[in-house]
């Protein structure tokens, strides 16, 4: 690799492209701004969460792990993986085609009505993750409403800014959760173009959550509809689970809803539910819900029994919560710099890539905590951060134990 002018070039001595060299220098930036990421090498155990095996050159080492989004441990479920175990072995593993070709199973169906049932909507539909959800869906919708305007909220997920790019629509962003400014933009756009309103319930990296009952008012007054991300808010929030939205009696007011079984109900794939004429639509028009293999039936099954629990579980609800708060307190009471989130995202600032870095990896290897850092792009730089979720499954002990490890590496 040689430099010219001060742009790399990546052309080899006799001129031949050196292929390889672009991402090595593309990984190698990452290296330099300490934004480089290391997986950890994890077994969580289904009998013992939360606590997992961590694999590295040095052997194999018990970890307790404070960031995972399997936020109820549902993934470990003895009905829940008894219904995968026993409808793997019924029908087989793989969905053996798409949603068109043979891969509809029954398994899928009766989830997906689970779901509709679930948001009180007249249908819902799966697909592959939750990503691929935001990206096909929104994709689809806006582009299917001519003339359409999305208004996204500043900070939503890289799969709703991918399905907005996908559509083709133009678009206008809000500042986060700021009403005022969104008020603002749907006046600008006027009542009578279509406008698509774009945010999520529990913005994940922060812990706050949105204003639904202002915002349906505005979509109500300015003829907008209103897509809702509801990832990190299904399973854990209103008297079934339904969500922030079921919390805030607005689910009839909100168009799409848009969900997860990847985190609150510990299993795989992502789903919208809406109208039938809408989810009739996206079902006919998204290439990425057309062109996939289907979910497998026996996560589809074991969704649908983790779905089925979780909705009557208020009081699995009320442990998780009670665990968040007393994490909050407990850290807040030692001096460490919780950020303010009214959700049970637990964020500890640290402001800096490389000691967010540090401290995690401090926190691994001297603590046996496993707590992955935050860094940018995911969340603005100088605000890099330690994301911890607790769930009903971490004792008082161990909050304390989180708590003393902390402070001493802090
Ligand atoms: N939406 C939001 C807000 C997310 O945070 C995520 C994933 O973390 C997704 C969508 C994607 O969901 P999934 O993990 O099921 O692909």
């Amino acid at each position: 690799m040689t430099e010219t002018s001060g742009r790399l070039s990546f052309r080899l001595w006799d001129g031949q492209m050196d292929y390889q060299a672009i991402f090595r220098e593309a990984v190698d930036s990452l290296k330099n701004e300490k934004r480089y990421r290391i997986f950890a090498d994890l077994e969580r155990m289904a009998d013992g969460l939360p606590y997992a095996w961590r694999y590295s050159p040095e052997g194999r080492h018990q970890v307790v792990v404070w960031c995972s989004n399997d936020y109820l441990g549902m993934s470990r479920h003895p009905e829940v993986i008894a219904t995968l175990q026993e409808t793997a072995a019924r029908v087989g593993v793989g969905a053996g085609g798409t949603r068109n070709i043979s891969g509809t199973s029954h398994a899928i169906v009766e989830l997906e009505r689970e779901l509709a049932g679930l948001h009180g909507k007249d249908r819902a539909l799966m697909f592959t993750s939750g990503f691929v959800s935001n990206d096909a869906a929104i994709g689809t919708i806006a582009r299917l409403i001519p003339d359409c305007l999305i208004l996204s909220d500043a900070l939503n997920h890289a799969s709703m800014i991918d399905g907005i790019r996908r559509s083709g629509a133009a678009k206008c962003i809000f500042r986060h959760n700021d009403v005022d400014h969104l008020e603002e933009l749907l006046k600008e756009a006027g009542n009578a173009r279509p406008k698509l309103i774009a945010l999520e319930s529990v913005y994940s990296m922060d812990g706050d959550i949105a204003p639904l009952a202002q915002v349906c008012d505005l979509a109500e007054r300015y003829g907008a509809m209103i897509y809702l991300d509801e990832v990190h808010a299904v399973g854990l929030y209103g008297p079934t689970g339904a969500g922030v939205a079921e919390r805030d009696q607005v689910a009839d007011r909100i168009d799409v809803i848009e969900g997860t079984m990847a985190k609150a109900f510990g299993v795989f794939g992502g789903y919208i539910a809406s109208s039938d004429a809408i989810c009739d639509a996206v079902r006919s028009y998204a290439s990425g819900f057309i062109f996939t293999t289907a979910l497998p039936p026996a996560l589809a099954a074991a969704a649908r029994t983790s779905v089925r629990h979780v909705r009557r579980s208020g009081e699995l609800r009320q442990r998780h919560q009670a665990q968040v708060a007393r994490t909050k307190a407990v850290l807040s009471a030692a001096g460490l710099p919780v950020m303010p989130s009214v959700s049970h995202i637990v964020p500890v600032l640290v402001g800096d890539a490389a000691l967010s870095k540090a401290a995690t990896d401090l926190l691994l290897a001297e603590h046996g905590i496993y707590i992955q850092p935050i860094n940018y792009p995911t969340v603005p730089r100088g605000t890099e951060r330690l994301r911890i979720t607790p769930s009903p499954f971490h004792s008082d002990d161990l909050i304390d134990g989180l708590c003393d490890a902390l402070v001493a590496v802090w």
